[in-house]
């Protein structure tokens, strides 16, 4: 059996994470999970619970109910496919603020660390280095200036938004995912911090593979 490799891949929004980590897990054959999007579908199901990020009992109660899984890259609760409903601008507004309920971080952390069990995986998102997975074979915190990270979601054209209100909206995501008591977003003291600004799609994939060979994986 070849050996199991985890990657953490941590940093603010828009850095290019879930396009790098895509490239790089198909480059090494291994799967990409995005944990962002777990984040994404319980939040989608909070808004058509009506349930309110204050009300904390019904969170407990709702992350009972919930059965979380993943298929061919789709995310279901309940049997429920939320994918078509993760990058709404609700579900956007509402991810942050919702990510900080602790409860709702250890729910998604255990079913993380449940679905990586025995095999290799390449993860994205703010505390994959830190919390989810202390022990990750390579760990690489992806950043960029809030002005390149608000252009390259800009030129995506997912969103309506002009170019200030995506820069608005993503600053305040990253203040808050900064900010948070568990799980908050940071560099993971033995993660290597690439800075993207000015590096391409294909240059950071390359600096990603070279860390992942030089330490021994068939690339
Ligand atoms: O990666 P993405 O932008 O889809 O993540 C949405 C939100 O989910 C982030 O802004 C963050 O608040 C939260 N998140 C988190 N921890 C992770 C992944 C995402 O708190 N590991």
């Amino acid at each position: 059996m070849e050996k199991i490799i985890v990657v953490a891949i941590d940093g603010p929004a828009g850095a290019g994470k879930s396009t790098v980590a895509k490239i790089v897990a198909n480059r090494v054959d291994i799967e990409y999970v995005d944990s962002g999007a777990i984040y994404r579908a319980i939040t989608k199901k909070m808004l058509d619970s009506n349930i309110k990020i204050e009300d904390y009992s019904k969170i407990e109660e709702l992350l009972k109910d919930i059965n979380i899984s993943l298929l061919n890259g789709k995310i279901f609760i309940n049997g429920e496919d939320l994918t078509p409903f993760l990058r709404t601008k609700e579900v956007t507004e509402l991810v942050s603020p919702v990510s900080n309920n602790v409860a709702i971080r250890h729910k998604v952390n255990e079913f993380l660390n449940e679905y990586s069990k025995n095999k290799s995986i390449i993860m994205d998102g703010r505390d994959i280095g830190t919390v989810v997975f202390p022990n990750a074979d390579f760990k690489i915190y992806l950043d960029a200036s809030l002005e390149k990270r608000s252009q390259r979601r800009f030129l995506e054209k997912t969103t309506n938004m002009s170019l200030d209100d995506i820069a608005h909206s993503i600053k305040k995501r990253d203040d808050n995912d900064k900010n948070k008591s568990f799980g908050a977003l940071k560099v993971a003291s033995d993660a290597i911090y690439l800075d993207t600004t000015d590096l391409s799609v294909d240059e950071v994939v390359d600096n990603i593979l070279k860390i992942i060979k030089y330490n021994g994986v068939k690339v």
